[in-house]
C-alpha cells in the first residue's frame, strides 16, 4: 500500500509562532446561543422542519428567535431523537441510551447548556481502578498502564513495554503538530492526505504489528470499526474530542427538553413525514398520523432526518442524482447499549470504581460506570455493555430478554456480585430503532471526499442538517450547527424588508432561490 503524501515540511518547520488551538466552530457560530442568528430585516418565513432531534429543535429555536415561523414535524411521541435518557428504573435513576458526554471543547454544545441553565459535572473517562479483562485475566487499568508487558498481545520488538496510548500518540504526532501550527487548516490537509485510508491501513503504514493493531482495537473499543475511515478518528484527535468530558446533571434529555419547552406550539408530535413536494413558491411536506394523512406548506423545509431514514421518504421532484447516491451510500455505524439497575453499586464498594470504563475481549466489550456516587441512593445504573459496529449488531440479533441474560453472565465474569445485585435491565439497539436505523454516520474510506458536498447541498427549497451533515459525526455539536447549515432558508433569494412585529406575520411566497 502506498504511503500517503506526507504533510508539507515547510508548514511543519515554519518558525512562525503556532496559533492557539482554535475551537472546532467559528466564532460567529459560537455566538448563536447567546445572541441568536444575525438580525436581517426580512419577511418572516414559514419553515417546516422535519425531525425533533437536537438539530431540528435548535433550528426551530433559532428561526423563531429571528422572527420566522417554524413548525417541526416529528414521528415519535417524544423529542430528542438520539438524545434519549431512559427513566424506566427506580424513581430518580436514569441512564443514557444515546449521547451521554460532552467534550470540554464542544463549546457550542456547552453554550446552549449554559443558556438553559443546565448543571454540568465531569464525566469520568479514564480511571486507574477500572478493569481490563483479557483472556480471563483481570487487571486494573492502572496495572495495565504501568506493566503493559502483562497484556497478552504479540508485539514487535519496538512496541514491547509500551501502552496503546503511547503507540497511538506516536502514530498521530505529525497530525497533532500540524494542527498546533496551522489550526483548522490542518483538517483540509489531513483529509487530502488520509481520506482514503481505513484505521487498519493507517496503523499498518505507521508500522504497527498485527498484535499492536489488536491491542489498539480492543483498548480503544474500535476493533469492530478498524475498516472505517481513519479521518473520522484523526478529526476527533485534532478536535480533542475525548478530553475533559462533561455530563448534564439529571440526564442529557434536559437539553432537548429545554428547547422543547420554548417551542411547544411549534412542534407536531406523532407526525411521520412521508414525502416532500416542491413547487416554484414553496414546499409541501406530507405526513401520516394515526388519524390519517396531512400536509403542511412552507416557504422552505429543513430536513434533519438521518439518511438511513430519508431513503424511504418520497421527493417530488426527485432529489438530485448526487443526493440520492449520498443517501444510499453514507455508512451508518451500529451501536447497542445494555443497561442494568442494581440494588447496590457493588463496583464502588468492592473495587472502589467511581466512573470510567472496563475494557474486555468479551462480546459485551466494555462497561461504563456512573461518574458520580450519590450517598443518598444505594442503587445504581450500570452501562453493562456498550458496543459499536458488528459487535453491536450481534447483540441486536437477540431478543431483548436474551440480551440481558447474556450480558449478565458476561458481566459476572468480571463482577460476580452482579448476579446477586441485579434488579432490572433494558437495552437499546440503534439499527433496529425505526427512526434512526443506525447510531451515527461513520465514513468509509474515501466517503468524505466523495459524498460530503452532496450530503450537505440543499435541493431547491429543502435544506439538510443534522449530525450526518456536519463533519462532527456522532456528536451533538455537529447537530447544533444545523441553523447555519440551513442558513439559506433564512435569507436567500429575497429583497430585504423590515421584519414584521410579532402577531402580524403573514405567509409569503418568495422567488425560488435557484
Ligand atoms: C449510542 C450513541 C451514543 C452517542 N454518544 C454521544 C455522546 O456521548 N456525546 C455526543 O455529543 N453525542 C453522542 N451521540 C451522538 C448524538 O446523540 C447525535 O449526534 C445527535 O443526537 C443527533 O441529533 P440529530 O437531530 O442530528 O438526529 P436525531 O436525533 O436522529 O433526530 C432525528 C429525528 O427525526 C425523527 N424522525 C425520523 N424519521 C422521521 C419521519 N419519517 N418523520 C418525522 N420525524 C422523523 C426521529 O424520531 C428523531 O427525533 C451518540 C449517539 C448514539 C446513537
Amino acid at each position: 500500500m502506498n504511503q500517503p503524501e506526507t504533510v508539507n515540511p515547510e508548514v511543519l518547520n515554519s518558525t512562525e509562532e503556532p496559533p492557539l488551538i482554535s475551537s472546532p466552530v467559528p466564532s460567529a457560530v459560537l455566538k448563536t446561543p447567546l445572541e441568536g442568528l444575525e438580525s436581517i430585516p426580512q419577511i418572516p418565513k414559514r419553515v417546516i422542519i422535519v425531525g425533533a432531534g437536537v438539530a431540528g429543535l435548535v433550528t426551530a429555536f433559532e428561526l423563531l428567535r429571528q422572527g420566522h415561523d417554524p413548525l417541526i414535524l416529528e414521528a415519535q411521541h417524544r423529542v430528542g431523537g438520539r438524545i434519549y435518557t431512559l427513566r424506566s428504573f427506580a424513581p430518580g435513576l436514569y441512564a443514557e441510551a444515546g449521547a451521554m458526554r460532552i467534550p470540554r471543547v464542544h463549546d457550542l454544545t456547552l453554550e446552549y447548556c449554559r443558556l438553559f441553565g443546565l448543571e454540568l459535572r465531569p464525566f469520568v473517562m479514564g480511571n486507574p481502578k477500572s478493569l481490563l479483562h483479557l483472556e480471563g485475566q483481570r487487571l486494573t487499568m492502572g496495572e495495565a498502564d504501568s506493566e503493559p508487558e502483562r497484556l497478552p498481545f504479540e508485539l514487535a520488538e519496538h512496541e514491547r513495554g509500551r501502552t496503546y496510548t503511547e503507540l497511538w500518540d506516536e502514530a498521530t504526532r505529525e497530525v497533532r503538530e500540524l494542527y498546533q501550527r496551522i489550526g483548522e487548516a490542518a483538517l483540509q490537509q489531513v483529509i487530502a492526505d488520509y481520506d482514503k485510508y481505513s484505521i487498519r491501513e493507517f496503523l499498518k503504514m505507521r508500522g504497527f504489528s498485527e498484535g499492536a493493531i489488536e491491542l489498539y482495537g480492543i483498548m480503544s473499543f474500535r476493533e469492530a470499526n478498524l475498516n472505517a475511515a481513519v479521518i473520522e478518528q484523526l478529526r476527533e484527535i485534532i478536535g480533542r474530542a475525548f478530553d475533559d468530558m462533561q455530563e448534564v446533571v439529571g440526564g442529557m434529555d434536559r437539553l432537548t427538553d429545554a428547547f422543547y419547552h420554548r417551542l411547544k406550539r411549534h412542534v407536531r408530535l406523532g407526525a411521520r413525514v412521508i414525502a416532500f413536494e416542491q413547487g416554484e413558491d414553496g414546499v409541501t411536506v406530507h405526513y401520516a398520523t394515526k388519524a390519517g394523512r396531512f400536509s403542511e406548506t412552507g416557504d422552505y423545509a429543513v430536513c434533519t432526518l438521518p439518511f438511513s431514514v430519508l431513503g424511504d421518504v418520497d421527493a417530488t421532484p426527485e432529489w438530485s442524482h448526487g443526493k440520492r447516491k449520498a443517501i444510499r451510500e453514507l455508512n451508518y455505524n451500529a451501536s447497542t447499549k445494555i443497561l442494568f439497575q442494581t440494588r447496590t453499586r457493588f463496583w464502588e464498594v468492592q473495587d472502589g470504581i467511581i466512573g470510567g470504563t472496563t475494557a474486555t475481549d468479551l462480546p459485551i466489550r466494555r462497561l461504563v460506570y456512573p461518574s458520580h456516587s450519590d450517598p443518598e441512593e444505594s442503587r445504581g445504573t450500570l452501562l453493562a455493555s456498550y458496543t459499536w459496529g458488528q459487535d453491536a449488531l450481534r447483540w441486536e440479533a437477540m431478543d431483548p430478554e436474551t440480551r440481558i441474560e447474556e450480558a449478565l453472565q458476561q458481566v459476572a465474569k468480571i463482577h460476580p456480585e452482579v448476579l446477586e445485585e441485579f434488579e432490572v435491565g433494558t437495552s437499546h439497539a440503534w439499527y433496529e430503532d425505526h427512526y434512526a436505523r443506525g447510531a451515527f454516520a461513520l465514513f468509509e474510506p474515501g466517503q468524505e471526499t466523495l459524498l460530503q458536498d452532496d450530503i450537505q447541498r440543499p435541493e431547491g427549497r429543502v435544506y439538510f442538517a443534522g449530525e450526518h451533515c456536519s463533519l462532527w459525526h456522532a456528536w451533538i455539536q455537529g447537530s447544533l450547527e444545523a441553523p447555519r447549515s440551513a442558513g439559506g432558508c433564512r435569507h436567500e433569494g429575497e429583497r430585504p424588508v423590515p421584519a414584521l412585529p410579532r402577531g402580524r406575520r403573514r405567509r409569503v411566497h418568495l422567488r425560488h432561490p435557484r
